[in-house]
């Protein structure tokens, strides 16, 4: 009866997992997702705790302390640092899918021997070498997102990188194979795959550069989910085994979604070593950048009929998004058309634009997929660039030789006037420089974003009653 009950739990467990996955697709029903997932790991425990004379409470009572006490502060975090938090959870899950098969292994090679079946320790094997390259992985991950000071941000190469990266995986495997075949005779060697397991996951991560960590994580939580998989095969436990495999389906959708979206392929970001700092290009070919008042864009922007902003990291990392809620006011009230262009890789993460948009309450359906605007924005009056640079570079376009060549972008370039909101003409992540700030109808706004739409809109509500 017990057990039955514990089935059922881990049935509607699996069902809330998948309700909340597909709720997630939508920000209308995003939080409903979050609720059914918080519901589903609740469903989830308690069904494990039923588990007859498998819980020693005390350590589950530790265990949980332990992730409240690690787990709350961890929600605090800015939404800017999400994606090296998220990182982090994979290193514990990482980590923790680890340990559990280790112990299990010496469990097992201490005295249960008949346990040890080629395919568990198969199953040991695969889930301690996901788990610990996850758990380094995502340290490094972390760490280089977090820009911690002794974790270099650029891609760190070197000759035969990827050969030795290899070769060592190779060794893990081959080590790993070798305890299959003889799981008590060859214990020695279980060590040195967890050494190899943790080793690689550093080395996997360094060719990589800070920025293209999102994607990597993603790719890494799908590591995570495959140990949880394998996890579950030890354990015989089958919501270990149906939670692993959606998470593990999920990140790697997500990686593949955010590769298309900037046209890489999945070897380049791994072995790519994107962002490094690119040639500049020659002082002669340097083309004059005109500037703009807050004042002259806001007289412009309020006699416009339509203006597309398009927002961009900058606009994150200046947190101005109710500046820009306060700008999109003040133009609306005018009878100006305000829409959002919103890029599927805009910011660091996916998703990013349209969480800070709707943290201020604008109407979704003032925000604009790519896809869906691009054909208007020939006729936008003015397109206002918001801290976006890689989304909007024309290069894309047609520069075969440029490393972004071949993502899609926002057309901001064919709109009949362009004011672009940045602090510098340094390049965005990509490393690059971008001609739709030096092209004939371009005008710059140089400043921090919060500051600059802050002015515009001053100048806006000041002005009002004026024309
Ligand atoms: P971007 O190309 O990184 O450019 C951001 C721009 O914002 C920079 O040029 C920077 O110029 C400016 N900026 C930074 N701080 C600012 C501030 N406080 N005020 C005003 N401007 C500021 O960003 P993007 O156009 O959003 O493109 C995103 C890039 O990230 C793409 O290349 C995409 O492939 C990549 N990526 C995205 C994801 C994702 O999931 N969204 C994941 C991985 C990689 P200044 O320094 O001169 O101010």
């Amino acid at each position: 009866m017990r057990l039955q009950l514990i089935q059922i739990a881990y049935l509607i467990a699996t069902a809330l997992f998948i309700f909340a996955l597909h709720w997630m697709n939508d920000p209308k029903t995003a939080r409903r997702g979050v609720f059914a997932g918080v519901a589903a790991m609740t469903v989830a425990i308690l069904g494990t705790i039923l588990y007859p004379g498998l819980v020693n409470w005390h350590w589950l009572a530790v265990g949980a302390v332990l992730g409240v006490i690690v787990g709350v502060p961890l929600s605090w975090v800015p939404l800017t640092a999400v994606p090296q938090r998220t990182a982090l959870s994979h290193a514990f899950g990482g980590l923790a899918a680890g340990l559990v098969g280790t112990a299990e292994y010496y469990l097992w090679v201490g005295g249960e021997h008949e346990m040890l079946t080629p395919f568990r320790v198969f199953a040991i094997v695969a889930e301690i070498i996901l788990g610990f390259l996850t758990f380094t992985g995502s340290l490094m991950a972390a760490g280089k997102l977090q820009e911690v000071k002794w974790i270099p941000q650029r891609p760190v190469t070197y000759p035969f990188q990827n050969q030795s990266n290899f070769l060592l995986l190779a060794v893990a495997v081959a080590c790993g194979i070798a305890v299959i075949v003889r799981p008590i005779e060859l214990s020695y060697l279980f060590p040195v795959i967890i050494a190899l397991a943790l080793i690689f996951g550093v080395l996997l991560i360094i060719p990589i550069g800070g920025a293209d960590m999102p994607t990597v994580i993603a790719l890494l939580n799908s590591y995570a989910g495959l140990s949880a998989v394998a996890m579950g095969f030890v354990l015989d436990n089958k919501l270990l085994i149906t939670a692993g495999a959606l998470d593990g389906s999920s990140g790697l959708i997500l990686s593949i979604i955010m590769c298309k979206a900037m046209n890489r392929s999945f070897a380049n970001v791994l072995f790519g070593a994107f962002g490094q700092v690119q040639a500049k290009a020659a002082a002669g070919e340097q083309k004059l950048v005109k500037q703009e008042t807050a004042e002259g864009a806001a007289q412009i922007m309020e006699q416009a009929s339509s203006v597309v902003i398009v927002p961009g990291y900058g606009m994150a990392v200046a947190q101005a998004q109710h500046r820009v809620r306060e700008l999109y006011d003040q133009l609306t009230k005018r009878g100006v058309d305000v829409r959002f262009a919103i890029h599927p890789v805009a910011g660091r993460m996916p998703g990013h634009m349209n969480v800070l948009l709707a943290e201020t309450e604008i109407p979704y359906d003032h925000l604009v997929e790519m896809d869906d605007i691009n054909p208007d924005l020939p006729q936008a009056d003015v397109v206002l660039v918001i801290g976006a640079n890689d989304v909007v570079n024309p290069a894309a376009r047609h520069d075969k030789s440029s490393p972004i060549y071949g993502m899609p972008i926002i057309d901001a370039d064919k709109a009949k006037m362009c004011f672009a909101i940045k602090r510098s003409m340094n390049p965005g992540f990509a490393g690059i420089d971008n001609e739709l700030y030096t092209a004939d109808h371009t005008y710059m706004l140089f400043g921090d974003a919060k500051s600059v739409v802050g002015e515009l809109v001053k100048n806006l509500s000041g002005g009002s009653g004026m024309h």
